[in-house]
C-alpha cells in the first residue's frame, strides 16, 4: 500500500511538472507575442514620426533614436523569454528523467530488495519481479 502510494505521488509529481512547465512556457509565449506586437506598433510610430517631421522639415532623429533604443530593449526582453523556455525545457527533461529512474525501481515480493526496471528477475534472490 505504501508503495502504491509512493507511486501515486510520484506520478502526480510528474504531471505537476509538465503541467508547471507547459504553463510557463505558454506564459513565456504569451508574453513575447506581446512583445513583437509592441515592437511592430513601435515601428509603425517611426514611420509616422519620420513622414510627419519631414513633411514639416522638422529633424526626427532624436525622436526615432528613443523608439529604436526601446525596440533593441524588446527584442533582448524576447531573447531572454526565449532562453527561459530552453532552461525550462532543460530543467523539466531533468526532473522527469530523474523521476522515470526512480519509478523504475522494482521491489522483491519475497525479500524486498531493489532491482532496477529493466531485471525480470530479483538480483539478491532470483525470484521473478512484477
Ligand atoms: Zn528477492
Amino acid at each position: 500500500m505504501a508503495s502504491l502510494k509512493e507511486s501515486f505521488s510520484k506520478g502526480l509529481t510528474a504531471i505537476n511538472v509538465k503541467t508547471n512547465s507547459f504553463m510557463e512556457e505558454s506564459k513565456c509565449k504569451t508574453y513575447i507575442s506581446t512583445l513583437e506586437k509592441e515592437i511592430q506598433t513601435l515601428k509603425m510610430n517611426i514611420g509616422e514620426i519620420v513622414y510627419g517631421k519631414t513633411i514639416t522639415g522638422e529633424s526626427y532623429e532624436d525622436a526615432v533614436m528613443e523608439i529604436v533604443h526601446e525596440i533593441t530593449g524588446k527584442y533582448e526582453e524576447i531573447e531572454q523569454q526565449k532562453k527561459a523556455i530552453e532552461q525550462l525545457a532543460a530543467e523539466q527533461k531533468q526532473i522527469l528523467g530523474t523521476a522515470q529512474s526512480v519509478e523504475s525501481v522494482k521491489v522483491c515480493p519475497k525479500c524486498g530488495a531493489q532491482s532496477a526496471g529493466i531485471y525480470k528477475f530479483c538480483s539478491k534472490c532470483g525470484s521473478p519481479l512484477g
